[in-house]
């Protein structure tokens, strides 16, 4: 594909031999780690494809919709709310990285104990090889961890088009006006950059479009709760990442599509491993392209993923917003109760998401829960702990692990992953 699109990264201003060293590591990534599970459902063929053409075909159709006057806006937060930029008449693209590039550099503008996720934000930044950060019109930071906070004061100085969004860190009504606050400066700021007033057709179109995606992701998720398990975790997570890439229209109908055929294995008791298999939830950070480690892990060593408790899973896509409203300032309440619920760490308390991890057990059946901390991420590592002690508490096993991108520690890893699906398996 990349002699097609060599003209179209140029025109982007990215760095074509850094560039093609990316691309190379992703194909040999993704050839070992998915192209190489057993008993796949054939629907996976479509995310092949997405995943061969993340960088062309998909850039190539944001190109066309640039050329035809609508707008790219790219994100880093399950925070930043789709339904506005759709109404907008903009596209709403994930930017959160998942792979080290260009750390040489990143950590002469970042401390070295930054995390993963925002030293890769920078990389992609720095060594001109992300796409999708080339071609948005403006790049939406949002006030969430410190860590993200203070990198976005740095990034701004990278990038001329940041938008930063100010978040509550506490679920209170003043905490609440604060997000609607910034929802309707965000709106405001959008309805400039496109010049297209957001309406209350559009917004309900857009609604509507939103949940859409999102009811079709949980009825993939659902569907995991059956044992054995018709879908890896892997292929799991790889639909939750597409989701922030994708067209939405076409990303819903292709996950309906799986849908239907891991309903039809469901009744013929077809898994892609054998009923019994220890069954496994992850919970804690974010998990984006190419981060496919852990996952890649756990499957090898003898256990199933059945559900991630996570922005790139559950946590980001699992409340719909109500499709009732009339008025754009009614549907902007819609959004902001359905926002207002997502239980990231950076909240204090947080008791929400405590409550969310034992609901998943139980409704996927888990025998035991990873904890996944991000090295240096504060808030997540530590929940972690308040996390163990409850799930100690109901007698759910749990193993706690902090990592990184590096590919140093996956022997150790799998090491302590082989020992805990040990002590499930009793
Ligand atoms: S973990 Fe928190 S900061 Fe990160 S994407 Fe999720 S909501 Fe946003
Ligand atoms: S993983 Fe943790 S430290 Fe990193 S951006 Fe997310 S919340 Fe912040």
């Amino acid at each position: 594909m990349s002699e097609n699109y060599r003209s179209m990264w140029t025109d982007l201003g990215l760095d074509l031999d850094a560039h093609d060293v990316l691309l190379g590591v992703l194909g040999n990534a993704y050839q070992e780690t998915f192209l190489s599970q057993k008993a796949r459902p054939e629907g996976m063929s479509y995310f092949d494809f997405v995943m061969s053409e993340v960088h062309g075909l998909r850039i190539k159709e944001l190109m066309d919709e640039k050329a035809a006057g609508r707008k790219i806006v790219g994100s880093y937060c399950v925070f930043v709310p789709e339904e506005l930029v759709l109404a907008a008449n903009a596209t709403l693209v994930g930017l959160c990285s998942g792979a080290d590039f260009a750390m040489e550099e990143v950590e002469r503008l970042l401390p070295r104990n930054t995390c993963a996720l925002i030293k890769s934000s920078f990389g992609f930044k720095l060594g001109k090889v992300c796409p999708y950060l080339e071609s948005a019109d403006m790049i939406v930071g949002e006030n969430t961890c410190d860590g993200k906070k203070k990198a976005y004061e740095s990034l701004g100085l990278l990038v001329d088009n940041l938008y930063v969004m100010d978040l509550p860190q506490v679920k209170s009504e003043t905490g609440r006006a604060l997000l609607k606050g910034e929802y309707l400066r965000f709106k405001a700021a959008l309805e400039e950059l496109t010049g297209v007033p957001i309406t209350p057709e559009s917004l309900r179109k857009a609604i509507h479009t939103v949940n859409a995606k999102r009811a079709a992701i949980h009825r993939l998720l659902s569907l995991r709760q059956a044992d054995p398990a018709p879908i890896s975790g892997l292929d799991a997570l790889l639909a939750n990442q597409v989701f922030f890439y994708d067209n939405p229209e076409r990303f819903t109908d292709s996950v309906n599509k799986i849908c239907d055929e891991l309903e039809k294995r469901i009744q013929d008791n077809i898994g892609v491993f054998p009923t019994g298999t220890p069954r496994i939830l992850v919970s804690g950070c974010p998990q984006a392209v190419p981060n496919w480690k852990l996952p890649m892990i756990v499957e090898t060593s003898g256990a199933v993923i059945v559900g991630e408790e996570s922005c790139v899973g559950e946590r980001g896509t699992r409340n719909l917003t109500a499709e009732s409203g009339q008025t754009v300032e009614a549907m902007i309440e819609a959004i902001v109760d359905r926002y207002y619920q997502v239980d990231c760490a950076i909240f204090t308390p947080n008791s929400d998401r405590l409550a969310h991890i034992e609901e998943m057990v139980a409704a996927y059946k888990a025998d035991g829960v990873i904890h996944y901390g991000l090295q240096f991420c504060q808030p997540y590592i530590m929940e972690s702990i308040p996390v163990e002690k409850a799930l100690e508490e109901k007698n759910i096993p749990c193993l706690r692990i902090e990592t990184d991108y590096g590919m140093e520690d996956v022997g150790q890893l799998k090491t302590r992953v082989e020992a805990f699906i040990e002590q499930i398996k009793g």
